[in-house]
């Protein structure tokens, strides 16, 4: 029974993710964005998955870059500002997909610099033991070695030191090609299950991302259902009001990983979407 709990084990390189870590060193050192470019009035909403203890040096690098940037707020706080259209300032907030347990380990660093995070998690596997379960999941579903995930305990330590919880479906299903019945138990009584634990709102994010993983029947139900906003992965920044919620849209996260290096978030966090 082992489970992978550094970076070192996570991530194994591949010629293309290390031709792709040269391209990016190489667009960063050319680009050199200044300052102007990096601090523009917009919200960017992040997104991570997994963090080890061996990576904690590179996300206080990354965290310390930020500070001197970007004002930090909560997801709810970005949400709502998107709505609103309150975009006065170059706001920046972080959530996290799949409710790893390291995600718990992560907020211990986000605790230093006042920053409430959120965690898309899926009600199935919270707090699961068994590991043969778990093996069988995270290959499954999240096509990688064996991972443990948050249990109740630790969500309800997160939410009183001000982090939030969301929908990441149920049991991480891909809700693009699921029958109605399937939408109800991924989206329905797994918001069901969070809301009555949570209490506050909700926020939902589809598992794998892209605009191809979700449709409109989807989107529909999840706003019907109470949700108070659905979010995508992609390249971007939001600068002007959207309400998601009355349009039945969606708002989109960049993903910032805790082992990207600083030079590359400089890079993605200077890219101008306005
Ligand atoms: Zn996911």
């Amino acid at each position: 029974m082992q489970f992978i709990t550094t970076y070192k084990k996570y991530h194994q390189p591949t010629l293309r993710s290390t031709l792709r870590h040269f391209a990016l060193s190489t667009l960063s050192l050319l680009k050199n964005p200044s300052e102007a470019q990096i601090k523009q009035k917009r919200i960017t909403f992040t997104c991570f998955h997994s963090y080890f203890p061996d990576n904690e040096v590179n996300l206080r690098a990354q965290l310390d870059f930020m500070a001197k940037h970007f004002t930090f707020i909560s997801y709810s706080e970005g949400v709502s500002r998107l709505k609103t259209g309150q975009i006065d300032d170059n706001y920046i907030c972080f959530s996290s997909d799949d409710g790893y347990k390291n995600f718990y380990d992560a907020c211990k660093v986000f605790d230093d610099y006042g920053i409430k995070a959120l965690v898309f998690a899926n009600p199935k596997v919270i707090g699961e033991q068994n590991y043969e379960t778990l093996k069988f999941y995270n290959n499954d579903r999240l096509s990688h070695g064996p991972m443990e995930f948050l249990g109740w305990r630790e969500i309800d330590e997160l939410l009183e030191k001000g982090h939030e919880v969301g929908n990441h479906t149920y049991g991480h299903r891909n809700v693009g090609n699921c029958s109605d019945e399937e939408l109800q138990e991924q989206v329905v009584e797994s918001y069901k299950i969070l809301k009555e634990h949570v209490g506050s709102d909700i926020h939902f994010a589809w598992p794998y991302g892209s605009p191809n993983d979700i449709n409109q029947k989807a989107l529909n139900l999840i706003y019907e259902t109470g949700h108070i906003s659905a979010a995508a992965v992609d390249r971007n920044s939001h600068y002007k009001a959207l309400d998601i919620q009355a349009e039945r849209s969606y708002l989109i996260r960049e993903q910032i990983e805790p082992f990207y290096p600083v030079n590359h978030v400089r890079y993605f966090l200077s890219k101008d979407y306005s």
